[in-house]
């Protein structure tokens, strides 16, 4: 499905498709403000509906998980040199160097705020899944033009790459192309690998059906401490985002698919250093 933006300033509410129909967009962004509706809070729960198989999107969660409904928009107050030692321990050296480096700014200066939340999408033939120690499902960071498509990639067994370090604004969503060059470096990619198989209830070729829950707890884990590590060197807990919710009307993304919300709060919970 094509769509065609129809609301240039402002809140954008709605697209017209190229067949004319209108889609509605799930949480509307203000192109001024450079954010969506509401508190940090709020936006939350709204980027974080979930995504229903063919990109449907599903009821918003009253509230995040504890850990979240505590920290997503309020300053980050951590002790440093403890989560510079435990991304050393999980084996994310590179991470740990970059903690003392600033992230992305958009051209008028506003830094990154949003952690957006991707999955891979990778079609297999058959009815099973693969192994998620499969080498295939496992490779790292995905490239177009021979560029990283986004800025962190984390496979099934949980090894990280950084493709481009997260001071690099880096564009992965329609909304970010609709919205011309104002948005580059407000959002962080997060890409996480995911098998997919062909959906056969749907007659046309797809790659609709996704595993449950849609990360392995490696994933959920690792993703975590880079939600972590981005949002101390933003100085703010940064604002979670789906793919799909955030880009609902501007395309057709469905990812993440399945993803467990209570896994990743759990695991953000599990690894926040102390608080100074
Ligand atoms: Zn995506």
């Amino acid at each position: 499905m094509r769509s065609v933006r129809a609301a240039s300033l402002g809140f954008a509410l709605a697209t017209m498709t190229a067949t004319g129909a209108v889609a509605q967009v799930v949480c509307p962004f203000d192109t001024r403000r450079l954010s969506f509706a509401g508190t940090a809070i709020e936006q939350a729960r709204c980027l974080l509906s979930p995504v229903l198989i063919r990109g449907g999107i599903g009821a918003r969660p009253a509230r995040l998980g504890p850990t979240l409904e505590r920290l997503v928009g309020s300053e980050v107050r951590l002790d440093r040199e403890a989560l510079r030692r435990k991304l050393q321990d999980a084996g994310l050296s590179q991470m740990a160097d970059m903690l003392g480096q600033p992230v992305s700014r958009t051209l008028s200066g506003a830094p990154a705020l949003y952690y957006v939340i991707h999955d891979t999408s990778q079609k297999y033939s058959g009815t099973q899944f693969p192994d998620n120690a499969d080498p295939g499902l496992n490779r790292l960071g995905f490239k177009k033009r021979g560029e990283y498509v986004a800025h962190v990639f984390i496979n099934r067994l949980g090894n990280v790459l950084v493709g481009h370090d997260i001071a690099v604004p880096w564009r992965a969503t329609q909304l970010e192309l609709r919205t011309g060059v104002s948005t580059r470096g407000r959002f962080i990619h997060v890409e996480h690998n995911q098998p997919r198989l062909r959906d056969p209830a749907n007659s046309r070729e797809n790659d609709n059906l996704a595993p449950r829950p849609g990360l392995t707890d490696a994933q959920y884990d690792r993703s975590a401490l880079t939600y972590i590590w981005a949002s101390a060197r933003a100085g703010r807990w940064l604002i979670p985002a789906f793919h799909a919710v955030l880009d609902k009307g501007f395309g057709t993304h469905d990812d993440p698919q399945n993803f467990d919300l209570p896994a990743f709060d759990a695991a953000v919970g599990r690894h926040v250093p102390p608080m100074r």
